[in-house]
């Protein structure tokens, strides 16, 4: 097991440093079953990947100890602050996070931004090891003129802003237009795509925040437009999704039955998931509806369209210069197949109006720590199967690891795969020997640079203020979106 670990890290340091992973001397041996006993291990970020990881090693491990650091005072991560208040349903992991925050060998410490407040070397220092879980915290950008004019956002601060998310808070989207164009067609697009046009009232029981439901209800969007470069066979939303959408109250859908042309017969090759998909979108597309849909579909008062085989090229400035008034559109048509096909410009251009661009193209992890090895590129920690590359003792899992795709249950599978590795790896005696002092060292360090972190049941209160604060208007919670009210209510 030992060797076959050092050839899949490639470290080089680690045996000059270390006792031969073996067991073979007594001391060793010792070291070994010191470790084993107790080990100290340390998650930074608590959306679905660090509680996962934690979940799996508290679960495998009889006596591994488990701190999850994050850097929102709140917990969750994009169960809170990406699942649209609408998914309800999706929320409940929050119930098995839970339980694993109450158990005796875990501790959750908000408001501590590992990075700033604390770095990863002193983590790796205090811990036997520390998974990096703390997902993708940047949206990837246009790079196209015009991308800094007002009334262009991305959908990630979008989001973040009817969410919640504090950094968010001061969006106030302007939805004093007629159209929005979404660029992208993944299931974030739809999500924001659905919020714009749900009939506020719809919304009001939902966990949405009081200010966006505000901005919702005097929205004037009619029409949203949601933009791929590639065709219906290339879409990243899930039928789920799209369903959904198909179904919105007040809202129709428009797409032009030109694009499916010659559909039928591909689809035949395709994996069922994509051929239920696609299948549901051609019906829409070219079937007539039932007497009732087409009632329905006739008196509503808003619409959503996928536009295909479209790339943006400029978000266009307003006559005077000074918010966004459109995007212009290279048309494209697709070469290669499979997996490979791609958008490729035919030469022609088309500009469509609009008052709002949100640009959903993707979310980006950040490096962390300069001590990290961080692929800029492919926006993830070099990993293989959770072990970053040539730092023993360091993981990574969720969003971070494997870039920003997948569900929960994606997130999940891949965070049970890296506590399962770091598993191994202690067993086989890798992780560095002796006790640790995990968060006793921590905690000097942040009391000294005046962190006050947010334990878990500092969190329990703030969410009883949520609830409370939500009862009067019959919502699950109101959720309090400004960092320093939540510390003063906690005392801090
Ligand atoms: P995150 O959930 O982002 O968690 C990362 C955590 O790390 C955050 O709490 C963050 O604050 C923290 N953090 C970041 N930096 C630091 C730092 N320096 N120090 C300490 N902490 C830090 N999946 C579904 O199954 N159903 C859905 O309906 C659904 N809807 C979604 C809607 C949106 C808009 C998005 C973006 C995703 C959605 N997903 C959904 C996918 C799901 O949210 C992800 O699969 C999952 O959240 C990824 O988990 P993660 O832990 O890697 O990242």
């Amino acid at each position: 097991m030992a060797s076959r670990c050092w050839r899949w890290w490639g470290w080089s340091a680690w045996p000059r440093t270390r006792p031969p992973p073996a067991g073979s001397t007594p001391s060793f041996r010792h070291h070994l079953s010191t470790q084993e006993k107790t080990p100290q291990i340390c998650v930074v970020g608590s959306g679905p990947a660090g509680f996962y990881t934690a979940q799996h090693l508290l679960k495998q491990h009889p006596q591994a100890h488990v701190d999850i650091y994050e850097k929102q005072p709140v917990p969750f991560g994009l169960v809170r602050f990406g699942v649209a208040p609408d998914h309800p349903e999706v929320k409940n992991v929050i119930n098995t996070f839970t339980q694993t925050a109450h158990s005796g060998r875990c501790a959750f410490w908000g408001n501590v931004e590992v990075g700033r407040d604390v770095t990863v070397p002193e983590l790796r220092e205090a811990y036997h090891a520390v998974v990096l879980s703390y997902g993708a915290e940047d949206h990837r950008a246009l790079e196209i003129p015009g991308e800094e004019l007002p009334g262009v956002c991305s959908a990630r601060a979008f989001v973040g802003w009817y969410n919640g998310l504090p950094e968010n808070r001061e969006l106030e989207p302007d939805l004093c237009c007629d159209t929005a164009v979404i660029l992208g067609q993944g299931n974030v697009a739809l999500d924001v795509a659905r919020i714009l046009l749900t009939p506020p009232e719809h919304l009001e029981r939902t966990d949405i925040t009081k200010a966006a439901l505000g901005v919702l209800r005097q929205s004037r969007v009619k029409t949203v437009w949601l933009v791929g470069r590639r065709g219906p066979l290339q879409v990243a939303f899930t039928i789920k999704e799209l369903r959904e959408m198909i179904q919105l109250p007040g809202a129709r859908p428009i797409l032009d039955p030109a694009d499916f042309l010659g559909l039928q017969d591909k689809i035949k090759e395709v994996p069922r998931p994509r051929k239920r998909l696609t299948e549901l979108l051609l019906r829409t597309a070219t079937e007539k509806p039932g007497p009732e849909e087409a009632a329905r579909r006739a008196s509503a008062s808003r619409a959503w369209g996928l536009r295909f085989f479209r790339s943006p090229q400029q978000v266009l400035p307003s006559p005077d210069g000074r918010r966004a008034a459109g995007v212009r559109l290279a048309v494209t048509r697709l070469e290669g197949v499979g997996e490979a096909t791609r958008a490729v410009p035919t030469g022609d251009m088309e500009d469509l109006p609009c008052g709002l661009v949100l640009s959903s193209v993707g979310y980006k992890s950040r490096p962390v720590d300069p001590s990290v090895p961080f692929d800029s590129e492919l926006g993830v920690i070099p990993n293989v199967e959770g072990r970053v590359m040539d730092v023993p003792g360091l993981y990574c899992s969720g969003w971070v690891k494997r870039g920003p795709t997948g569900v929960i249950a994606t997130t999940m599978t891949d965070s049970f795969l890296t506590g399962q590795m770091l598993l191994q790896d202690l067993k086989a005696g890798l992780l560095p020997s002796g006790p640790r002092p995990g968060y006793a060292a921590i905690q000097a360090l942040l009391s000294s640079r005046g962190v006050r972190p947010v334990s878990f049941s500092d969190w329990e209160k703030l969410d009883a203020e949520e609830v409370a604060r939500g009862q009067g208007t019959g919502k699950p919670r109101e959720k309090l979106v400004d960092p320093q009210e939540m510390l003063r209510l906690l005392g801090h």
